[in-house]
């Protein structure tokens, strides 16, 4: 089969999030929680050493840290390790051009601020501005619905001149993808509701009149700015209902003609959607698909095989490539090195079939790892 050659390009990781400052962890079983969306303590303790995605993480950082391909002799040479050393040394060695964060998730005092990852992972950093800790704290602060709409378009109102390159939604955590439009005595009831429910502080936006509401202020925002907005689809914490979490249902907010300056990113392949989020890619101008490789945390063949299913329909004009690396540098490392391998493993297969010749292959694989990101985020 052809091969192509990526392994020098340097990836725009569309989609990540902070890296802890603290990198110790009491036990294996603390550490192999990063490797799950499961919350069930027995998950970590008796099964996620067995999946594809961790027995391959141990044998490539085994060799990244010269250890045996052992758990135990890996955990114990990262544990060695400096969490700032061990973070430069992992980001360095993914060749990263620019890491796109989420500042939303984990809690900003937790995790090294944007610019010093940029200092440690000697690359560019960019935050991103989740939309429902926005609305959250909006919520908190005034007493009418009419309010928190005109307080959010304000804050929205220049979301680059704020210093943000993009928004992101996590609805499809929350309420599900069915983005509607409701009758104002139904947006002020769950206002209300809402406020009975958090008093003065803070609760999570799950009240879904509201949260739609307030949604369609910030893609009006988003439209007018033409700034992207990178939904959460698909696979994703426990909390998620996968069914909800279809990107299909956001079909009435990408018919709207006032939104269609909004570029619409799709996270995650749109796990295990990857066929429905392509297709939406190839039907509307500002939909983009992102192809993550480090969460949804798969097994090498699954990745290769939504990198085939987004291939075989999307053009490769809106495919970019991410990590949602969270929490421990290994995530943003390993993501790159499988997402190098398994897209330049797809390309070369539509090189072996005559679809692409060589050199277009090549240009579409810096096009998904770089370029694309690059262009759309104004980066
Ligand atoms: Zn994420």
């Amino acid at each position: 089969m052809q091969t192509i050659d990526l392994t020098q390009v340097p990836v725009v990781d569309n989609h990540c999030h902070g890296i802890m400052q603290d990198q110790t962890f009491d036990d294996i079983a603390g550490w192999r929680r990063s490797f799950t969306e499961s919350t069930d303590s027995g998950m970590a303790r008796d099964h996620v050493a067995s999946t594809a995605f961790y027995r391959r993480l141990i044998r490539t950082l085994a060799d990244f840290l010269g250890s045996e391909p052992e758990e135990e002799a890996v955990f114990a040479a990262r544990t060695g390790r400096n969490g700032r050393e061990l973070t430069g040394a992992l980001l360095c060695a993914a060749n990263v051009d620019t890491l796109l964060l989420d500042t939303g998730f984990p809690p900003p005092e937790e995790v090294f601020p944007v610019p010093e990852v940029g200092e440690i992972g000697g690359c560019r950093t960019e935050p991103m501005l989740r939309l429902e800790i926005l609305m959250e704290s909006l919520l908190a602060e005034h007493d009418s619905l009419d309010d928190v709409k005109e307080a959010l378009a304000t804050e929205l109102d220049d979301v680059r001149g704020r210093g943000y390159v993009a928004l992101k939604s996590v609805a499809a955590y929350r309420k599900g993808l069915d983005i509607r439009e409701w009758p104002r005595e139904e947006a002020e009831a769950s206002f209300h509701e809402y406020r009975r429910v958090a008093g003065a502080g803070h609760a999570r936006l799950v009240h879904k009149p509201l949260l739609d509401t307030l949604l369609h202020v910030a893609f009006a925002q988003a439209a007018r700015q033409e700034v992207p907005v990178q939904f959460h689809v698909g696979n994703g914490d426990a909390e998620t209902d996968l069914l909800l979490g279809n990107p299909l249902y956001l079909r009435p907010v990408l018919q709207r003609s006032d939104y269609r300056g909004m570029p619409v990113v799709l996270l995650h392949e749109c796990y295990p959607y990857t066929r429905q989020g392509g297709y939406l890619a190839a039907v509307y101008e500002n939909v983009y698909l992102d192809l993550s490789y480090g969460i949804p945390l798969l097994g090498y063949g699954e990745m290769l095989s939504f990198t085939r299913q987004a291939f075989g329909v999307a053009p490769t004009s809106k495919l970019m490539y991410s990590s949602d690396g969270i929490g421990v540098p290994e995530l943003h490392w390993i993501s790159a090195i499988d997402g190098r391998h398994a897209i330049s493993e797809a390309l070369g297969e539509l090189v072996s079939r005559g679809e692409l010749d060589l050199s277009d292959a090549e240009a579409a694989g810096e096009s998904i790892l770089r370029a694309n990101a690059t262009r759309l985020y104004r980066l």
